[in-house]
């Protein structure tokens, strides 16, 4: 709210007008009282207001605010990219592969987010600090579930800065769940059916070997 609203004492001519002249009646100089009166019941608030407003500082090296954040998914991005090409986007994923460093002195790198979903296998290069790729603990590759990272960052369609491939500058990360090992448990049990068989088999070779011998 701006503090020069019409309801302020100086900026309403006609309380002054009617205050300053000499009063004609009783009547005229009550009301020309009472319009003062309200003039500065209205008048407070507002002054009220314009102090908690001088608290609210002005950044100018603010920029403009394009990060209207779009909550989404991996599978999104690749299916409407042109919606979501330059903006700040939040997904969720689970890191894959390897951590790539760039060569450029940044100590930036790249990490892969594949898509959460099962039946997709959408993934995204995904630019971190190394600071906020120390959070992973986990890679994922067969036998290991990567970290699940929620990333909030800049999406590019096709990024200039980066060969025109997909990607997401990450700016925020955080990790929603740990990685997992999961060794392969060796379960006998699970061999019996192919010991079977392989038996099976033998049996078979020796009983036509059998059978060849009788027939000579
Ligand atoms: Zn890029």
């Amino acid at each position: 709210m701006n503090a020069r609203t019409p309801h302020s004492v100086g900026a309403n001519p006609d309380v002054l007008l009617r205050a300053g002249r000499p009063a004609r009646s009783r009547t005229s100089g009550f009301l020309a009282a009472l319009a003062l009166a309200l003039a500065l019941a209205f008048a407070l608030p507002d002054l009220a207001l314009a102090e908690e407003a001088d608290n609210n500082v002005i950044d100018p090296a603010q920029r403009a605010d394009n990060s209207f954040i779009y909550d989404t998914t991996i599978e999104s991005l690749f299916e409407q990219a042109s919606l979501y090409d330059n903006r700040t986007v939040q997904i969720v994923g689970e890191v894959v592969g390897d951590r790539i460093e760039t060569n450029n002195g940044t100590g930036n790198c790249w990490v892969m987010l594949t898509s959460m979903d099962e039946d997709n296998s959408n993934s995204i290069s995904v630019l971190l600090s190394a600071e906020q790729a120390n959070q992973i603990d986990h890679y994922g590759r067969y036998g290991v579930t990567g970290t699940t990272l929620q990333v909030r960052g800049i999406y590019h369609q096709a990024c200039g800065e980066h060969d025109g491939l997909p990607d997401l500058h990450a700016a925020n990360s955080s990790v929603l769940a740990k990685g997992i090992e999961h060794p392969d448990l060796l379960e006998p049990v699970n061999f019996l059916p192919g010991i079977a068989l392989i038996l099976l088999g033998l049996g078979l070779v020796g009983a036509y070997m059998f059978a060849r011998e009788r027939m000579r």
